[in-house]
């Protein structure tokens, strides 16, 4: 028998697990508010959340106990039935977006589900007359089939082609939008902030001019609040600082803060576009998924994160500026969703250096560091962030300088 080594679980994952992420960075075994352990006991302040998923840090009081209870009581009936939990849900999903008396709430169980649904509620407006979708360059909504369809990154796509037909994609820009719409697209589709391309904004003003443009036109705005919701920018949806209302949003990542949940939310008279039969889901909202977002969404309004958000997010910004490394342009986003722009390519040694020093974030791209942390980091947090973010960036900053500096790189420039 082959003896146990240190290395055991890596030779795990790279036998038993579908090769379609790289190496796993670390191996985690327990995590507790901002904090996670790896097996080894090393502990790493976690600034990425599950990528915007761990509204509340780690083993929550609140969620831990919504687990328990709701486990204990009622998990799972399918949706021949309703549920308390998910009724709840729903009205607080409505009245925290503001969908209000007429919207509605279907419920998945990710952010690719969420999506699933709010295309085909597109093609359900737009039925045969409307075949046009609309979506933007570097925007991504998902890997199933049909979500892909709506993510504008060309390499993503390529090894599935065909895509389900319709969708086409637009620059980021209104003259963009303004120049394609017409009367036979269906809707558009936009995320407030690119996430997965880089924590891009969407350009000043952009929101409510799709608001105008789709409206005029007779097509849906949709808005992807699936990386954005649940407060972390600083509003309980992204779309909420534009003051616009939309035809519908798609919701998952922190709503659940760590429980597997997704939904769509309509708005007015796109509320009354699904009928029976037209679309379902067997896990989709039930008891267990549902009591969990509630008491997540509950204690983010109970705890003032939302607000947190916006203040916490305006004090790391401070303090990236504070570090004054010379590989750090600038910083993007809203919130607790921030963007670190750096001068070279070199974000996934940042990472790396960033881990090595026990701080977890990751790389969008090859030239960004996303910060997504818990909402509900304080001062000692963001203190040890500034603190290990700064040795990271040093580190990395260092081994450019002796690159630039070796007589190798020197004759090659
Ligand atoms: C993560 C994400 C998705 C996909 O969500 P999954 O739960 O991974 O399916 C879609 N849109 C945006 C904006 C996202 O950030």
């Amino acid at each position: 028998m082959a003896e146990q080594t240190v290395t055991a679980w890596q030779d795990d994952a790279g036998r038993d697990l579908v090769r379609n992420v790289g190496d796993r960075m670390a191996l985690f075994v327990r995590g507790e508010g901002a904090y996670l352990w790896d097996e080894n006991g090393r502990r790493y302040l976690d600034f990425l959340a599950g990528i915007a998923v761990d509204a509340l840090g780690h083993a929550h009081p609140v969620f831990v106990d919504a687990v328990a209870s709701q486990a204990a009581r009622l998990a799972h009936v399918s949706n021949y039935f309703a549920t308390p939990p998910q009724l709840a849900l729903a009205a607080r999903l409505k009245r925290l977006s503001g969908a209000g008396e007429t919207g509605r709430v279907y419920f998945g169980n990710s952010g690719a589900e969420a999506n699933e649904a709010a295309f085909k509620l597109a093609r359900l407006h737009g039925g045969t007359d409307r075949p046009r979708i609309l979506a933007l360059n570097g925007a991504f909504h998902g890997r199933t089939m049909g979500t892909l369809a709506l993510t504008g990154k060309p390499a993503m796509q390529e090894p599935f082609l065909p895509m389900v037909p319709g969708v086409e994609f637009l620059d980021s820009t209104i003259e963009a939008l303004e120049a394609a719409m017409d009367e036979r697209v269906a809707a558009l589709f936009v995320e407030p902030i690119k996430g997965e391309a880089g924590v891009l904004p969407l350009p000043e003003g952009y929101l409510e001019a799709a608001r105008e443009i789709t409206e005029r036109h007779g097509a849906l705005l949709i808005v992807d609040e699936i990386q954005t919701g649940a407060g972390r920018t600083g509003a309980w949806f992204g779309f909420q600082h534009a003051g616009i209302t939309p035809d519908a949003i798609t919701v998952a990542k922190g709503i659940g803060g760590g429980f597997p949940i997704g939904a769509l939310i309509t708005f007015g008279a796109a509320s009354d576009l699904f009928y029976p039969g037209t679309h379902g889901s067997t896990f989709g909202g039930n008891a267990l998924g549902t009591a969990v977002a509630g008491a997540v969404l509950e204690e983010i309004e109970r705890a003032g994160l939302v607000e947190a958000a916006a203040v916490r997010g305006a004090q790391l910004r401070e303090a990236i500026a504070g570090i004054g490394s010379d590989i750090v342009e600038g910083v993007r986003g809203q919130g607790l969703l921030l963007g670190v722009a750096l001068t070279h390519p070199v974000a996934p040694a940042v990472v790396a250096a960033a881990q090595q020093h026990g701080l977890v974030v990751n790389a969008p791209n090859d030239q960004t560091i996303r910060i997504a942390p818990p909402l509900t980091i304080g001062d000692v947090e963001i203190d040890e962030f500034t603190r290990l973010f700064s040795a990271a960036l040093a580190t990395v900053a260092d081994a450019l300088l002796l690159e630039s500096a070796s007589p190798d790189t020197e004759a090659h420039a």
